[in-house]
């Protein structure tokens, strides 16, 4: 890649490949490979790496919302897509755009069986989510026979799979908890096995879950994190390729003298002669307020420096004393060094939390497709 002129998100489909082949190898070979790619795929880009998947030979993709499985459909993206939290006021357009929503509560059970009838379907597939331990969506054990009376003899839809979310998958200190969601599941997918006349498949592991407990796999896999490069895990993050860098350019050089303020509030004094560069990027571009006041680091040349004063909205500036660094060199904030999961964990948040959130103000480039 040329030295980049701008802020840019660099996304490495490469190293988005290296990710999909180490989980797919953790996994039996029959399971089915979900890739979640809610979020603008945690803030890459959500069509080019659904692209990249389906090339791959994921077996399903998900987003949150239906708007975003539209997007995907919209570019052409053909592989069955899982909506993880549709809203009723848009079934409609979900199923003319044959996207699959989760189906989570009696009322949007309800509500996505007359869309259905009203709509003509025929065995339209649904995938319903049982809550095992995460309390935040999806049906109680006891709502089984519930479910079964309100779709038995439905011919509008199909119970395509059933699934529940880990709540800590990721922590070794709750494994107790977690084999209890395990076992929770297990029994409830073996009472709809019993009373359903058909046997839908079944999912519960998310990135964390495929390498903690892959006893648990069961008929697919849904994976957001580790296909975008972190594990929760240092050992493994050593194995996965971060796929995105955030890039940016020294805009400008001020050689400060001691006692000198830098930046709104003058949140920075100097304690003695400084040089700061000034970067084109700032919270309205994701890198929010947490990050400034010397909490975290980026690269410049190959030198860790930090974040000097408060976070502009447009613009950050690093303390470059001593570091050979002139107007338009390339600065790294993060990639591989530092990498998402070090510079959040500066500021006290997750990689989850810094990479959905780099805005879509940056521009995002591909290398490796
Ligand atoms: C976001 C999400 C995932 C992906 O989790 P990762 O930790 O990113 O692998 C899986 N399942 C559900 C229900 C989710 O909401």
């Amino acid at each position: 890649m040329p030295k980049t002129l701008e802020t840019v998100l660099e996304i490495d489909l490469k190293a988005l490949e290296h990710n999909y082949r180490f989980l797919r190898k953790r996994l039996k070979p029959e399971t089915k490979f979900l890739g979640v790619v809610k979020a603008f795929a945690y803030g890459s880009d959500a069509v080019e790496i659904a692209k990249k998947l389906e090339h791959l030979g994921a077996d399903y993709l998900a987003v949150a919302y239906v708007k975003e499985g539209v997007a995907l459909r919209d570019a052409g993206i053909q592989a069955p897509i899982l909506v993880l939290h549709p809203q009723p006021g848009n079934f409609k357009k979900l199923i003319k755009r044959c996207l699959e929503p989760s189906i989570y509560s009696p009322k949007i059970l309800r509500t996505f069986l007359n869309a259905c009838k009203t709509l003509n379907q025929k065995s339209y597939p649904i995938h319903i989510k049982f809550n095992t331990g995460l309390n935040r969506l999806g049906f109680w054990e006891n709502d089984v026979d519930h479910i079964m009376d309100q779709i038995k003899d439905r011919e509008e839809i199909k119970i395509a799979s059933i699934f529940s979310h880990l709540a800590a998958s990721e922590d070794l200190n709750e494994k107790v908890f977690t084999q209890q969601q395990i076992t929770t599941f297990e029994k409830i997918t073996n009472e709809v096995d019993e009373k359903l006349g058909y046997i839908p498949f079944k999912h519960l592991l998310n990135t964390s879950g495929i390498i903690n407990y892959p006893e648990a796999q069961f008929d697919m896999v849904r994976s957001g994190i580790g296909l975008y490069g972190f594990g929760n895990d240092k050992k493994i993050d050593a194995e996965l390729k971060p796929i995105a860098t955030l890039k940016t350019v020294v805009s400008q050089i001020h050689k400060i003298e001691p006692n000198e303020s830098v930046g709104y509030n003058r949140a920075y004094t100097s304690d003695d002669y400084r040089m700061t560069a000034t970067l084109p990027i700032g919270h309205a571009d994701g890198i929010g307020r947490q990050y400034g006041n010397n909490k975290s680091y980026v690269s410049v040349n190959g030198t860790l420096v930090p974040i000097i004063g408060n976070v502009c909205m447009d613009m950050i500036m690093i303390d470059v004393t001593n570091i050979d660094c002139k107007e338009g060199d390339e600065v790294i904030i993060f990639g591989e060094k530092p990498s998402a999961e070090e510079f959040a964990t500066c500021a006290n948040t997750i990689s989850y939390e810094l990479i959905t959130g780099i805005s879509q103000r940056v521009k995002r480039v591909y290398k490796g497709a």
